[in-house]
């Protein structure tokens, strides 16, 4: 019955405003005007076949449960969906609460962390302001990729700020013409916010993972929370999905050459082929004595309770990999990184591929 209950409430979701969220013409939100982003990566104007494949997947890596929930009995719930459907039920149990405007809000949200360049913190309280900084400086050093990253953080209460909260509608909202008209929006929009006890303080506003070829990555503190709230840690969530997404730039970087996925025709065995191999290329990052030091025991927890970010959703197109598949990933970098012959050299971006493509069928489990 509850499982039912699970089902109908995801596929709800999804039907409202989840799936939505994903697609590319949503709403009536438009370009941005004062933030606008001019920087492309020399890899996006070749356009080659190989680089367009992979630019499809902004990695998102929570989208893979909302694209088709209800096939979600073929895969147990996990701690972490299990909180999700509890913030949905938070949601039905808040008479203020609109799906209208959460669907409004999560893509003003989406749209703003992609575009926003300035000041950033990371954590609701800037508590991983340190570990971010760090993080960075160590993947730069240790992939050495020829590309400005650029680290957004995503917070809820932005979507409670009149400042930001107009400066997001007047930037995306093609209801609105002018800063007077956006403030009149957001006064009314937090009037709501007041009343609301979810609208927008659960972290499902801020649930964004992702990164774009021209060097940005977008960490959300509710996925952080989420993942905590599911038993992981939260430095090391952090340092994972900040691994994770990094590896994604050196595809980007790499995608001339890296041609091994123009074999696949099928747009989930290319996102399959690429989402692994940055659980991969994370996992050789976080174990590795020369780079985030983790012992295997506290990856491995990590990537076993975050798997429902993994799903079996083989023919999504944002398939992840199954969570044995992930879980095969992430053993393989950290074999490669404790490998008695490697230990302490730190192995070039294109080695680090081409031990995957080796290794390949031990990772699908064929
Ligand atoms: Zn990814």
């Amino acid at each position: 019955m509850k499982k039912k209950f699970y089902c109908w409430c995801i596929g709800m979701l999804i039907s409202t405003f989840l799936f939505l969220a994903c697609s590319e013409e949503e709403f009536s939100l438009k370009d941005p005007v004062f933030h606008p982003y001019l920087e492309q990566s020399v890899h996006q104007l070749k356009r080659l076949q190989l680089s367009l494949k992979i630019q499809q997947f902004s990695c998102d890596l929570t989208t893979p449960y909302f694209n088709d929930g209800l096939d979600m009995p073929a895969c147990q719930f996990t701690d972490f969906a299990r909180i999700l459907l509890g913030y949905f039920e938070s949601f039905f149990n808040d008479k203020y609460f609109d799906f209208e405007l959460a669907q409004y809000y999560t893509e003003l949200h989406r749209k703003y962390v992609t575009h926003y360049r300035g000041e950033n913190y990371y954590g609701a309280n800037g508590e991983y302001d340190q570990l971010a900084a760090k993080r960075m400086r160590e993947l730069t050093s240790f992939w050495n990729l020829d590309r400005k990253m650029v680290l957004n953080g995503q917070h809820t209460a932005s979507l409670d700020d009149r400042e930001i909260l107009t400066d997001m509608i007047e930037s995306f909202d093609r209801s609105v013409r002018n800063r007077t008209e956006a403030y009149r929006k957001a006064d009314e929009l937090l009037e709501i916010n007041m009343l609301s006890p979810s609208l927008p303080e659960s972290p499902y506003f801020a649930m964004d993972a992702f990164t774009l070829p021209n060097g940005l990555l977008v960490i959300g503190d509710g996925l952080i929370e989420t993942l905590i709230e599911a038993g992981t840690d939260g430095q090391i969530a952090f340092s994972a999905i900040l691994a994770h997404e990094w590896w994604h730039q050196a595809q980007y970087e790499n995608a001339e050459t890296w041609t091994e996925i123009d074999e696949y025709s099928e747009t989930w065995q290319v996102s399959r082929f690429i989402e692994l191999e940055a659980d991969y290329a994370a996992a050789y990052f976080l174990t590795h004595k020369r780079g985030a030091t983790y012992n295997w025991k506290k990856i491995e927890e990590y990537f076993r309770l975050s798997f429902n970010v993994g799903d079996c959703l083989m023919e999504s197109n944002t398939h992840h990999g199954t969570p044995t598949q992930r879980m095969n990933a992430a053993e393989l970098g950290f074999e490669l990184a404790s490998s008695e012959k490697k230990k302490g050299m730190i192995l070039r971006p294109d080695e680090v591929h081409a031990f995957f493509i080796k290794n390949l069928d031990k990772v699908l489990d064929l």
